[in-house]
Parts: C-alpha cells; sequence; structure tokens
C-alpha cells in the first residue's frame, strides 16, 4: 500500500536521509538474503556451530544488540573490518540501475544522506549498482557509528552532530518501524518502506509493523512514486 504525500508536509525538509538496504532497493531483491547466509557461515566458522545453531545466535545476537555485529564485538570481542568484509563478500548484480530513482533522488532540494547499519563499502557497492551513488553527500555507516547501531539514540545523535542535521527539517526513510521512533522523536518526518508483499516469507515477526505506528508519519512500497509526488 502507498499513501500518497501531502507535499505541504515536506516543504519544509532540507536534508533526506534514506536508510540503504529494502529502503534504496526493494524487499524482493532479497540482497540482504546473501549478507544474512555470509554471516551464519562466518557464526559458524568462528564458533564450530552446525549452521542451524550458528542461525539461531546470529539471530539472537540481532535481536539483543541490534546487529549481528554487535553481539559478536561484545561476546566474542571479533574484528569487525574482517567481518564486515565478510559478511558483505556478496554478488550485487542483482540490483540493476534505477534511473527513476536517481532522478527522484536528484530532483529533491537540499543534501541527500545513506545513513545505514552496514558498512560504506557495502552502501557504496549497493548505491553504485543502483546508479545513484553520486546523488548522495555522504554515506554514514556502522563504523561512523563506532560499531552502535539504530535504532540507538547516541547513534543517530552522532550522525545529525556530524552534518549539522536540524532534524526539524529533515526526513528519514527506512524499512523497520523500530528504527523510525528515534527520528520521530527528534520532529523528523518518517517513511516507512513496506516490502510489496506484505507477507514476505523472510520478514522476522518481531521486524513487523505493529499496532502502535505513531511514530511513521507515511508508508509507502514505492519509492519513486513517493518521491515524484513530492516534486
Ligand atoms: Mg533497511
Amino acid at each position: 500500500m502507498t499513501d500518497l504525500p501531502n507535499k505541504a508536509d515536506f516543504a519544509h525538509v532540507r536534508d533526506w536521509v534514506f536508510d540503504l538496504d529494502n529502503t534504496l532497493y526493494p524487499h524482493h531483491i532479497d540482497l540482504f538474503a546473501q549478507i544474512d547466509q555470509n554471516m551464519t557461515a562466518y557464526v559458524s566458522a568462528l564458533l564450530g556451530l552446525s549452521r542451524e545453531d550458528a542461525r539461531a545466535l546470529q539471530k539472537q545476537y540481532y535481536y539483543d544488540h541490534g546487529t549481528t555485529l554487535n553481539g559478536l564485538m561484545i561476546h566474542h570481542k571479533i574484528d569487525p573490518a574482517d567481518f564486515l568484509e565478510k559478511a558483505h563478500a556478496i554478488n550485487y548484480g542483482v540490483l540493476s540501475e534505477d534511473l527513476s530513482l536517481g532522478e527522484a533522488i536528484q530532483a529533491l532540494p537540499g543534501r541527500k544522506f545513506i545513513f545505514t547499519n552496514g558498512s560504506v563499502k557495502h552502501a557504496e557497492m549497493a548505491a553504485r549498482a543502483l546508479g545513484i551513488f553520486h546523488h548522495f553527500d555522504d554515506v554514514f555507516d556502522i563504523v561512523a557509528a563506532e560499531y552502535v547501531p539504530k535504532p540507538a539514540g547516541a547513534t543517530y545523535d552522532k550522525f545529525m552532530a556530524l552534518h549539522r542535521v536540524d532534524t526539524k527539517h529533515a526526513v528519514m526513510f527506512e524499512d523497520l518501524p523500530r528504527n523510525l521512533l528515534v527520528p520521530k522523536t527528534l520532529g523528523m518526518k518518517t517513511v516507512l518502506l513496506t516490502p510489496r508483499d506484505e507477507n514476505h516469507e523472510f520478514v522476522d515477526a518481531w521486524e513487523k509493523r505493529t499496532d502502535d505506528d505513531r511514530h511513521i508519519d507515511y508508508m509507502t512500497s514505492d519509492l519513486v512514486g513517493f518521491l515524484n509526488a513530492l516534486l
């Protein structure tokens, strides 16, 4: 479903902040599934666990600590650079150039940022494959966040301070509802990207929308259509 935006709601926006995975490319591309498998293999090799046990632990860390990486750093003192390199050793060929998205982003008035729990390299590879990388002013990644992932408030503070973002004049686009809680309290507009197929099997139950969506201003499964409606 798509809520078309009220243009007046975005007339004050000067900074456009986008999550990367499942936001700048659609959920059904399933790029994250490749990263997910690499993370399972990493945990399995690190701890000598079966694939099944490794996957359970990976998801537990994701749930408890925001990212699998954060859990592995806390409990096993791993080298984050090594983990990020291995996790993102994926085939970006599943992404294709999205000219209409590039045009829509370019037409937005103000600065544009990618704010991701992944790495700069991953964001750059994905955004280049989409043909949109050159439209962004900067990428704020998990390294810049000192490995503290969204939805931690401190990480949003770091990002906003680094780029002097006035949150009252900014909007955040995200596919995870919990990552929009802090932006909303900071006074940002919030837009939730939803899968085209709401029942997509790889949407973990706890990532699904809840009844309490007051922190979500708009929902759309069509980012280009949404952005074009603002022009
Ligand atoms: Mg995402």
